[in-house]
């Protein structure tokens, strides 16, 4: 059902969204900068395409994290909702445990595992990169 509209939200409940569309991609960051974004020891992303997604309920707060890259969370509760890079135009990634069901957003691969904690066991068969995708898997 790939065009059946998906929601999510933050954990306060202020910001809702909805997304149609393909998801487009599927991973899990080990970098440290969405680490320390959620909180978390590694973040799932599935992207989107941007003009596919509208806010419910609510307004996100958009912070700068790095150089071309934007990250939106809830200005209530903090919960790391989306990611921008500028490198990739018309695209959103969207934290995948802040959908409504996580589990239809499935990862096909491993990014920033130079970055990842020492004591974080990956015991899949997914690829896996140095840094971004766009490289040879390691
Ligand atoms: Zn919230
Ligand atoms: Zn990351």
């Amino acid at each position: 059902m790939p065009d059946q509209p998906r929601q999510g939200g933050c954990l306060c409940g202020a910001v809702r969204f909805e997304i149609t569309g393909p998801v487009l991609y599927s991973c899990i960051c080990h970098c440290q900068s969405c680490r320390k974004a959620s909180g978390g020891a590694y973040v799932p992303w599935a992207t989107f395409e941007k003009a596919r997604l509208s806010l419910l309920a609510g307004d996100m707060q958009w912070f700068r994290s790095s150089p071309g890259v934007t990250r939106g969370h809830c200005p209530s509760c903090g919960t790391t909702l989306t990611y921008e890079d500028e490198d990739r135009t018309g695209q959103i990634d969207i934290t995948v445990s802040s959908f409504d069901d996580p589990t239809q957003f499935a990862p096909v691969a491993h990014i920033w595992v130079e970055d990842k904690l020492p004591w974080v066991c990956i015991d899949d068969e997914l690829p896996r990169y140095a840094k971004t995708a766009d490289a040879t898997a390691i």
